[in-house]
């Protein structure tokens, strides 16, 4: 199955608003996708369904194959690894090791597995040497690049950015870039930032109005827009 399968996925919030309207999405394993479009499309409310955080109003999600539904939304989450706009929303533990283990150690993990899970994932992030220091000493750029790490130790079937690039500043910016080009792991990244879009995502979407306006090769979908 793909990485991530949306069908006609439709969603209004209480007060009415109608946010999405019948998105139709498939993921295959391996693939990088930006998802653009302007304030107000719907994109974080998509992104609310990937993981179970919303249930969809209408239509169907499921991620590898597993339908997101309120029985499946605790593997659901481990298999989507969402990874905020702000990192400070995701790391609160006195250490960086202790907030990368959290996750794995939630699942089960002990001793060397849980060990070698969380230098694994901090290796791939580039921030190993910074293991035992405690996250609000390091620089905003570090502090997402462990936020990718606390996910990536889920070891999930699709990692989900939420504007991976803000407020980072050129160099850091450019670093994670490499970084996340680097992963073997199915991608979806929110963004305003084009180049980055075209730099790290073979395909774009692009959601306007709660609909797929957009689908395809990122510098085709960039041209047209
Ligand atoms: P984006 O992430 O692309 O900026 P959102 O998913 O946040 O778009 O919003 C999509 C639409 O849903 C917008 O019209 C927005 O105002 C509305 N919306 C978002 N959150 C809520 C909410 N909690 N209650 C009511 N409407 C909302
Ligand atoms: P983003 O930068 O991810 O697009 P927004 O600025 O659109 O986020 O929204 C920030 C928060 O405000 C979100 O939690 C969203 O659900 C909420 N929100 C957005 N629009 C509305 C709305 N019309 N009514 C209530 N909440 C809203």
């Amino acid at each position: 199955p793909p990485s991530l399968a949306v069908r006609s996925l439709a969603y209004a919030y209480p007060d009415g608003t109608q946010a999405l309207y019948g998105v139709d999405l498939t993921i295959a394993r391996g693939e990088r996708v930006a998802l653009l479009g302007p304030n107000g499309a719907g994109k974080t409310t998509l992104v609310m369904h990937l993981n179970g955080i919303l249930t969809a109003g209408h239509g169907s999600v499921s991620v590898a194959g597993l339908p997101v539904r309120p029985d499946t939304v605790k593997e659901i989450r481990r298999r989507v690894g969402l990874v905020f706009q702000d990192p400070d929303d995701q790391l609160f533990m006195p250490t960086v090791r202790d907030d990368v283990a959290f996750g794995p150690a939630n699942m089960g993990l002990r001793g060397e597995a849980l060990d070698h899970r969380v230098k694994h994932a901090l290796d791939r992030v580039g921030m190993l040497d910074v293991i035992d220091r405690a996250p609000h000493h390091l620089s905003f750029g570090q502090r997402r690049r462990v936020a990718v790490a606390t996910v990536l130790a889920m070891e999930p079937e699709i990692l989900v950015l939420d504007e991976p690039s803000s407020n980072l500043d050129p160099f850091s910016r450019r670093e994670l870039g490499e970084i996340l080009r680097g992963l073997d792991i199915t991608l979806l990244m929110v963004t305003h930032d084009l180049p980055y879009a075209l730099e790290l995502c073979e395909r774009s979407l692009i959601l306007s109005g709660g609909v797929i306006a957009a689908d395809g090769p990122t510098r085709g979908v960039l041209a047209d827009a």
